[in-house]
């Protein structure tokens, strides 16, 4: 019971490293020709919402959630029933390469390629260590920074990477890499290409990566107070994509 207890007790703040846990148990060994299991923490972030999703919405009876905004357009709040199975025709299938040249001047080549499972572990802990600070006090600041360099250093291998070394280490060494930019000219020019392949490379659940949380992006909603002849008023609502929402209770 007591490890039960810290067990949920965790989970909360430690949703990927719950998440794979669970994906990884999902899977039998046996069926796997070499008879190991595809371990989760190296899928994208992208495909590890998009199983959960999956199979959530495919093992319960009830997949309508309440959604309610504050209309920008009539300031009022409106309120709507929407189906998970909704969601299914807004899932995206990347046309694009999963790994993107990096190639700018000055800056060490290699290439850019999506989050993955270990990345996102990662990024969690940081986060939860930036949260425990006083919000815009001046460690948080350093910690919401580091955090923000850390989401670049995963997204990025460079060709000198040591291959010897574990993810983390050489996710780390990256780290320290690019804290040797110059802020303004260089770092900006790489979080900037990162940010755009990133967002090409987009794949299964449409959704936004806003403070450090996807959120899903949701079919739009019709303002329901506009008058006839008027343009139609469509607000697309972002449902933040909680891990615990989609897990099976424990
Ligand atoms: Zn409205």
């Amino acid at each position: 019971m007591a490890d039960y207890r810290s067990f949920v007790g965790l989970s909360v703040y430690l949703e990927e490293m719950v998440a794979t846990r669970y994906l990884n148990q999902l899977q039998v060994p046996e069926s796997y020709p070499d008879g190991k299991i595809n371990d989760s923490t190296n899928w994208t972030a992208e495909d590890r919402r998009t199983a959960l999703y999956w199979i959530y919405i495919n093992t319960r009876d009830n997949t309508v959630i309440n959604q309610s905004y504050e209309c920008s357009f009539c300031q009022k709040e409106h309120g709507r029933q929407m189906d998970l199975c909704d969601l299914i025709p807004l899932l995206v299938e990347s046309e694009h390469s999963m790994t993107e040249k990096l190639d700018i001047p000055n800056i060490k080549p290699g290439y850019i390629q999506p989050l993955r499972g270990n990345a996102v572990e990662y990024l969690e802990q940081l986060r939860n260590t930036r949260d425990e600070l006083e919000e815009d006090s001046p460690e948080w600041c350093v910690a919401h920074a580091d955090l923000r360099i850390y989401e670049c250093a995963w997204a990025l291998k460079f060709k000198d990477d040591d291959k010897s070394l574990s993810a983390e280490d050489q996710a780390e060494n990256r780290f320290e890499y690019l804290l040797t930019l110059d802020a303004e000219k260089a770092f900006k020019k790489v979080a900037a290409t990162v940010r755009k392949a990133l967002s090409a490379m987009r794949h299964g659940l449409m959704s936004e990566y806003l403070d450090g949380e996807y959120k899903l992006v949701t079919p739009p909603h019709q303002c329901p107070n506009i008058e006839e002849g008027d343009e139609p008023v469509e607000t697309v609502l972002l449902l933040p994509f909680r891990y615990n929402n989609f897990l099976p209770s424990l």
